[in-house]
């Protein structure tokens, strides 16, 4: 073990971590850490957990126990994960967050979290299953969608689910377009599969929201992405809190609820694109394709990034 591995470890096991990230609906679902009492500095730390995280199943009672520390045991993913991270840091400016691997027990309870203390818990099994299943555009999903949780955390408070799901999933779709420019069409696969196999909580939808919500929730943020880049305008994380939950609320989950009216959100989502996530909803499209403007490119447009507001 390398000596700046057992200073973050002695730095983590000296502080109780409270974890309320993805799907926590009460006080009582919070994860605790627990730590060892071995003399020797631990390798890493042990968190556990009563409730499901992001996307195990909550049917295992393992769930969300496992080792936190810092490696994938491969240094090329090593790499690779390091350089997400920092995109993905970058990109959600004033939005920290730690990110550690979290070496959960078997396949199963193959899990992914965000805390409110500002860790990110990528699990080990989560990184390898999600890249051979669905490739390395996968693990970016999935840690914007923890990203996404991070805003609200850092941002916004408590909400409740199926919303704050919904809303991470926005957060994600934004990401893969304005932060990866990817077009619809290529990262459609990986949001309707990963959404529909059941592999990624599929068990409980009022938790989560169901396969079609989360994809057109994606397909939300895709399109909002898409908007930003065509009018170069850069949004508060408020507006685009303010603009997923307007489409969430009433045109995913179908509620009546007061919002803020039209004319006061930054963009106004395309009449063509509302009626493409209603499609979505019911199953009857995967989505239209949206594709960034051909002259965007993600690497002089960090201008465009949510940017962090303090007056609201
Ligand atoms: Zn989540």
């Amino acid at each position: 073990m390398d000596i700046s591995k057992i200073i973050i470890s002695l730095i983590m096991v000296s502080s109780l971590i409270i974890l309320a990230g993805c799907g926590s609906d009460d006080d009582s679902n919070e994860l605790t850490a627990v730590t060892t009492t071995t003399t020797l500095p631990p390798p890493s730390q042990v968190v556990r957990s009563s409730q499901a995280g992001c996307y195990v199943n909550g049917l295992n009672s393992n769930t969300g126990f496992g080792e936190v520390g810092m490696t994938f045991n491969d240094a090329y993913y090593d790499q690779k994960f390091g350089e997400e991270i920092n995109l993905q840091r970058s990109f959600f400016s004033n939005i920290p967050a730690n990110v550690y691997v979290l070496y959960e027990p078997s396949i199963q309870d193959k899990n992914a979290y965000a805390s409110s203390n500002g860790d990110i818990y990528f699990g080990y099994h989560m990184f390898y299953y999600s890249i051979a299943n669905y490739g390395e555009l996968a693990v970016a999903g999935i840690l914007a969608h923890e990203w996404g949780h991070r805003v609200q955390q850092v941002r916004f408070g408590k909400m409740e689910n199926p919303l704050a799901e919904l809303e991470a999933d926005a957060f994600s779709g934004f990401y893969m377009a304005l932060g990866k420019s990817w077009a619809w069409s290529s990262i459609q696969g990986y949001y309707a599969n990963v959404y529909a196999t059941g592999d990624y909580n599929f068990h409980s939808p009022n938790h989560h929201g169901t396969s079609e919500q989360r994809l057109s929730a994606a397909y939300l943020g895709v399109a909002v992405a898409q908007d930003v880049a065509q009018n170069q305008m850069q949004l508060t994380y408020e507006d685009l809190h303010s603009i997923f939950l307007t489409e969430i609320n009433s045109n995913i989950l179908g509620l009546q609820v007061r919002t803020k009216s039209k004319s006061t959100l930054p963009i106004d989502i395309k009449n063509d694109v509302r009626l493409e996530i209603k499609s979505i909803v019911k199953g009857e499209s995967l989505g239209k394709n949206i594709e960034l403007p051909e002259s965007y490119s993600p690497d002089n447009s960090s201008h465009l990034w949510p940017q962090f507001s303090f007056n609201q």
